[in-house]
């Protein structure tokens, strides 16, 4: 089957293969959705089906040594760009020398497969010199030639360049597909993880591959273990308790937004609990022990208070103000709410 090495993604798996099967892809797509979930894979597959010597253009075998040069990103007809990295290390901008050089390649006929593919990763990189440069190319696109854009967030493109290609929406994957996808990198050797570890951080991951691998689980656990006993000892009885705990946490205001997130997917958690969802949506699902006795202790509504008092204080920590008394109000907000 093609694609079938994308796990998730159905509807953008579905509209391609038809297109496939038809032949009747356009000059450019543009791949959209959340960071992570499969945009640029896709595309890569993509370029090997439409290459692959052995089952393309319909499928790809992943051997032929045309299908091993796009993996290996030395095939003469595939073209990545992507933005450079700044100093710090960080994802830079797409620079028109970068476009005017793909520009040049493009003109040439396939050198060794059947379509030239160009994806321009980080697409909302280009910055607007290059972006105007490109566009000249989607409108004129090279013949035996195929552009995918794949971007995360199509309102810093040009709606110009939106307009020129097909949009194809990429959803947040479920967490069996993460884990799935997890999975499979710790068995083929690419990610050094404790395969017991995977289904929590696929479940924490909400939908995106690297957020499952870049969570660090022991902090979590701290974090958490703090948040649960903020939460059950959160009563106007305890309020010496609680601002003490303010007056620590403010000092230590680098944490505070991690902490903040933290704290919103437990009471998120418990919110869900209460309305007796399945434990599949349970973001924290190794805590269940804890949160169930905990969420039939709240009201629903006591839940909602909190969520909205801990999203408050996220943002007006964001905004620079004063950490403890923000804390402190949060806070108080919860034990209005107990
Ligand atoms: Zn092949």
């Amino acid at each position: 089957m093609p694609l079938s090495y994308i796990l998730g993604q159905e509807q953008p798996k579905h509209i391609l293969k038809k297109a496939l099967e038809f032949g009747s892809l356009p000059h450019a797509y543009l791949f959209y959705g959340p960071e992570s979930v499969g945009k640029k894979l896709t595309a890569i597959e993509l370029a090997k089906i439409l290459n692959c010597t052995e089952k393309g253009p319909l499928d790809r075998c992943n051997t032929c040594p045309s299908c091993r040069k796009i993996e290996a990103r030395t095939h003469p007809d595939f073209f990545l760009i992507e933005p450079e990295k700044t100093a710090s290390g960080r994802d830079g901008q797409i620079k028109i020398e970068q476009i005017r050089d793909l520009q040049k390649k493009l003109v040439y006929l396939p050198y060794e497969g059947r379509v030239k593919v160009a994806v321009v990763d980080s697409a909302e990189s280009l910055n607007l010199q290059a972006a105007n440069s490109f566009l000249k190319t989607l409108e004129e696109p090279p013949s035996d030639t195929l552009i995918i854009l794949v971007a995360n967030n199509l309102y810093q493109l040009l709606p110009t360049i939106i307009s020129r290609c097909q949009g194809i929406k990429f959803l947040s994957l479920r967490p069996e597909a993460v884990q799935k996808i997890l999975t499979r990198k710790v068995e083929s050797g690419d990610l050094a993880l404790p395969l017991e570890e995977l289904e929590l951080r696929a479940a924490r991951s909400r939908g995106r591959v690297h957020r499952a691998v870049e969570q660090d689980l022991e902090r979590v656990q701290e974090y958490r273990n703090e948040l649960l006993d903020l939460v059950e000892g959160s009563s106007f009885e305890n309020m010496g308790q609680l601002f003490e705990w303010t007056r620590n946490r403010a000092r230590q205001t680098e944490d505070l937004q991690d902490l903040l997130n933290e704290l919103l997917t437990l009471i998120r958690d418990l919110a869900v609990l209460k309305r007796s969802a399945h434990p599949q949506w349970i973001f924290n699902r190794d805590l269940l022990d804890r949160l169930t006795p905990l969420a039939e202790q709240k009201s629903l509504s006591a839940l909602l208070k909190m969520f909205d008092a801990a999203h408050r204080t996220k943002g007006a920590l964001n905004a620079n103000l004063n950490a403890q008394l923000t804390l402190d109000n949060m806070l108080i907000s919860f034990c209005e709410a107990a």
